[in-house]
Protein backbone atom coordinates (compact mmCIF):
# COMPACT_ATOMS: atom_id res chain seq x y z
CA UNK A 1 0.00 0.00 0.00
CA UNK A 2 0.82 3.69 -1.41
CA UNK A 3 1.67 5.59 1.96
CA UNK A 4 2.55 9.59 1.83
CA UNK A 5 4.55 11.21 3.88
CA UNK A 6 5.40 14.89 4.81
CA UNK A 7 8.67 16.42 4.24
CA UNK A 8 9.21 16.40 7.94
CA UNK A 9 8.00 12.67 8.68
CA UNK A 10 10.96 11.79 5.67
CA UNK A 11 13.67 14.28 7.61
CA UNK A 12 13.16 12.78 10.46
CA UNK A 13 13.11 9.00 9.03
CA UNK A 14 16.57 10.04 6.93
CA UNK A 15 18.00 12.88 8.75
CA UNK A 16 18.30 16.57 7.79
CA UNK A 17 21.83 15.80 6.55
CA UNK A 18 20.96 13.57 3.79
CA UNK A 19 17.50 15.11 3.33
CA UNK A 20 19.82 18.53 2.12
CA UNK A 21 21.70 16.38 -0.29
CA UNK A 22 18.91 14.41 -1.68
CA UNK A 23 17.01 18.21 -2.13
CA UNK A 24 20.35 18.95 -4.10
CA UNK A 25 20.66 16.43 -6.02
CA UNK A 26 18.45 15.19 -8.55
CA UNK A 27 18.28 14.60 -12.45
CA UNK A 28 16.57 16.56 -14.80
CA UNK A 29 16.32 15.24 -18.12
CA UNK A 30 16.57 19.31 -19.28
CA UNK A 31 19.66 20.70 -17.22
CA UNK A 32 21.67 17.70 -16.00
CA UNK A 33 21.96 18.04 -12.06
CA UNK A 34 19.54 20.26 -10.18
CA UNK A 35 17.47 20.64 -7.13
CA UNK A 36 14.18 19.78 -6.81
CA UNK A 37 11.08 21.75 -5.77
CA UNK A 38 7.66 21.64 -5.45
CA UNK A 39 7.57 17.97 -4.07
CA UNK A 40 6.24 18.88 -0.38
CA UNK A 41 2.69 17.57 -1.66
CA UNK A 42 4.10 14.40 -3.29
CA UNK A 43 6.27 12.20 -0.96
CA UNK A 44 5.28 8.54 -1.18
CA UNK A 45 6.39 5.14 0.53
CA UNK A 46 6.19 2.61 -1.87
CA UNK A 47 5.39 -1.08 -1.27
CA UNK A 48 8.78 -1.40 -1.60
CA UNK A 49 9.76 1.00 1.19
CA UNK A 50 11.23 3.02 -1.46
CA UNK A 51 10.11 6.57 -0.86
CA UNK A 52 9.59 8.62 -4.28
CA UNK A 53 9.40 12.13 -4.09
CA UNK A 54 7.92 13.74 -7.38
CA UNK A 55 8.76 17.58 -8.02
CA UNK A 56 10.00 20.44 -10.32
CA UNK A 57 13.51 20.80 -11.56
CA UNK A 58 14.65 24.61 -9.43
CA UNK A 59 16.06 26.03 -12.59
CA UNK A 60 13.93 25.13 -15.76
CA UNK A 61 10.31 23.35 -14.03
CA UNK A 62 10.62 20.21 -16.22
CA UNK A 63 8.81 17.54 -14.49
CA UNK A 64 11.54 15.32 -11.92
CA UNK A 65 11.39 12.51 -9.81
CA UNK A 66 13.81 10.86 -7.11
CA UNK A 67 13.79 7.40 -6.01
CA UNK A 68 15.46 6.95 -1.84
CA UNK A 69 16.38 3.88 -1.21
CA UNK A 70 14.81 3.81 2.34
CA UNK A 71 14.04 -0.05 2.20
CA UNK A 72 16.58 -0.84 4.84
CA UNK A 73 13.99 0.37 7.33
CA UNK A 74 12.04 -2.56 8.52
ZN1 LIG B 1 15.66 21.38 -15.43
Amino acid sequence: MKKKLTKQELIQKIGVKNFALVERNVFCAECGNTAIVDYEDDIVLEPSRDTVLRGKCKKCGHAVARVLETGEER
